[in-house]
């Protein structure tokens, strides 16, 4: 009785905002022509979580008000309620979380390689995946394309085999340093961006633009400021800002579909490792990024926040279960760098250091910050929940070889 009264009511005071929005936007122009990435234009108050077909983006309260609930976690439309179009053909599914589920969350590192096994569907096991230059890509491909993990690994060993192999001096120590020097990079760029392009779509956007129906697998990948060096993460969803504590990384979102990230911008820039790729330069925005694994390149902690900040009824705070992909260890021993040669150095072989330190930090760089997520999260837990240890998973698998190189196709 209590809830027919409160569902009525809610129903009622629904038709009446629905009636005064339809009249606001008649006043002030066709709804189709304001599109928002930063505020439910329904509403005008939450933040916008689900895009439907005409492209506007609703907040979860409008969805629940305005849609028909057809199961217990798929909300359907047949119009939107910014305007009055004729109903659609084909009703628009909406994914929804119910409250208090458990999260499985899924992160994969920099230039993984071989660790992903074929068969397994994995996108369907898991509500957020998190990944980090090579592991962006693989990302992109699994949660947001709904790729199988054969067809990713297909499309990433073509964009390895295609765009990673520099173009000249191969093999001849010194002439390819030189060469990295002079082009800013050594691998093709453009043909890379190409074949990203075909990938992914030349047009598809991150967020606010999906043609098939909403994703319900949310994605964040890591990435680079070039100015500054800040780390920021691009999302295929909005969630709220942080209150308590401040984040390490910062979502970037743009306000709408005209400046939004492309999908295949996302790949590009998640992995402009310097020096194999010129930093990429969004056009509409002329901001530009370099390669995530710069800051994330483990990137469980960005994981472990996002989880917590999309779904801040998450119980006792562990997801159901935390995957992580590592890159994989090698047993030999990373070479001794050179050191470098004092004030005769010049600009060149300092540069050359530098990039050569950045590569050992970063790579050396994974096992530490799971250690560290592990001490932190994992093990202080599991002292008061039995079966806490036995969420978080890392694979990382020991490799018979030295760590390949970014460019090394052939791993
Ligand atoms: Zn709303
Ligand atoms: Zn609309």
């Amino acid at each position: 009785m209590c809830n027919t009264g409160v569902s009525s009511y809610i129903d009622l005071v629904s038709s009446l905002h629905l009636r005064e929005l339809r009249k606001f936007y008649v006043n002030v122009g066709p709804a189709r022509i304001f599109k928002s990435h930063e505020m439910c234009l329904s509403c005008l108050r939450e933040l916008p979580e689900h895009t439907i077909v005409c492209g506007h983006v609703l907040c979860n309260a409008c969805v629940l008000s305005f849609g028909e609930k057809t199961g217990p976690t798929m909300v359907t439309m047949s119009q939107c309620p910014l305007h009055l179009d004729k109903e659609w053909v084909d009703k628009w599914r909406i994914n929804i979380k119910p409250r208090h589920a458990g999260v499985r969350v899924m992160c994969l590192d920099g230039h993984l390689q071989k660790q992903l096994g074929k068969d397994l569907p994995l996108t369907k096991f898991f509500d957020l995946i998190v990944g980090t230059s090579a592991g962006g890509i693989i990302a992109l491909g699994l949660g947001v394309e709904s790729w199988s993990v054969d067809e990713c690994m297909s499309s990433f060993r073509e964009l390895c085999s295609e765009a990673l192999r520099p173009r000249e001096f191969r093999g001849v120590f010194g002439l390819r340093q030189l060469a990295t020097y002079n082009h800013g990079s050594i691998n093709r760029t453009k043909l890379f961006e190409g074949l990203l392009q075909s990938k992914f779509g030349p047009e598809n956007l991150l967020f606010g633009g999906t043609p098939g129906g909403e994703i319900a697998t949310k994605v964040a990948i890591t990435s680079t400021t070039s100015v500054g060096h800040r780390a920021v993460i691009f999302t295929n969803y909005n969630r709220p800002d942080e209150t308590e504590y401040k984040l390490p990384y910062k979502l970037q979102r743009a306000p709408g579909p005209e400046t939004e990230l492309k999908l295949w911008d996302v790949a590009r820039e998640t992995s402009a490792a310097p020096p194999y790729f010129k930093p990429f330069k969004k056009k509409e925005t002329k901001e530009s990024f370099e390669d995530g694994g710069l800051h994330h390149n483990c990137p469980v902690w960005v994981a472990h926040h996002e989880s917590k900040l999309i779904w801040d009824d998450g119980g006792s705070g562990s997801p159901d279960v935390l995957l992580s992909i590592g890159t994989g260890e090698s047993k030999h021993q990373v070479p001794q760098r050179t050191k470098g040669r004092g004030s005769s150095e010049n600009n060149l072989l300092r540069r050359l250091f530098r990039t050569a330190k950045d590569r050992i930090d970063e790579a050396l760089s994974c096992p530490r910050i799971w250690q560290e997520f592990s001490r932190e999260n994992v093990q202080a837990q599991s002292r008061t929940s039995f079966d806490h240890r036995q969420r978080y998973i890392r694979i990382n698998p020991e490799l018979e070889q030295a760590v390949p190189g970014l460019d090394d196709v052939t791993s």
